[in-house]
């Protein structure tokens, strides 16, 4: 989102700025893909964070193995190394504040952010990009009378292929 809006008003290179507790960005998305074992993404090669539709191919011009079918769905290491590309190209590098965000009050026409850390900063416009909040488990996973272990009901986000064994195991 923040390359459109800067797509649309390169003057604002210098006004806006993302927080994140890991202060740096991509941090879930790596995390989640690393957790998944994710070898490459269900999206064709046009869905990224660049407002240029075809800047992945372009970056991918030599790398044609990294695209895979049916849609040329690009490979996850290719991704991530493409949007380290992007954050270059469009100076954003040092964009992204290590904070995280516990209040945010509407201030003379403004918005105060208050930080974890107790400390704050003023903005003229926010834009929460906060990702998926907290799973929502179907109605039928808490109807289920039957004893079972806890972790066997678990939201994606909660799973890590790296440390579980599951050779053997049924579905
Ligand atoms: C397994 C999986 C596969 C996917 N495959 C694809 C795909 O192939 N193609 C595709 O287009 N999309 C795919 N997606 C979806 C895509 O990854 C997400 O839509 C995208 O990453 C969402 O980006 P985001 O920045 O909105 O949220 P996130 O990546 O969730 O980032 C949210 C950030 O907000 C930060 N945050 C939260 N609370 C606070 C706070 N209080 N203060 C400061 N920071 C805070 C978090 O630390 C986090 O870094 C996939 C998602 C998953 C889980």
């Amino acid at each position: 989102m923040i390359l459109h809006i800067l797509k649309k008003s390169q003057s604002l290179q210098d006004k806006i700025l993302a927080f994140d507790p890991s202060g740096e960005w991509l941090t879930q998305w790596r995390r989640q893909f690393a957790a998944l074992e994710i070898g490459h993404l269900r999206s064709p090669a046009v869905h990224h964070p660049d407002p240029n539709p075809y800047e992945l191919r372009r970056f991918a011009e030599n790398r044609s193995s990294e695209l895979f079918p049916p849609y040329d769905l690009p490979g996850s290491r290719l991704f991530e190394e493409f949007c380290g590309d992007t954050i270059k190209r469009w100076q954003l590098g040092d964009r992204v504040i290590k904070a995280k965000v516990t209040r945010i009050q509407p201030k003379s026409g403004r918005f105060r952010l208050g930080f974890e850390d107790g400390k704050s900063a003023i903005a003229r416009r926010v834009i929460v990009a906060a990702g998926s909040g907290k799973p929502h488990l179907p109605a039928w996973a808490n109807q289920i009378q039957t004893q079972h272990p806890a972790e066997r009901i678990r939201h994606s986000h909660q799973i890590d292929l790296r440390n579980l064994q599951l050779q053997g195991e049924q579905y």
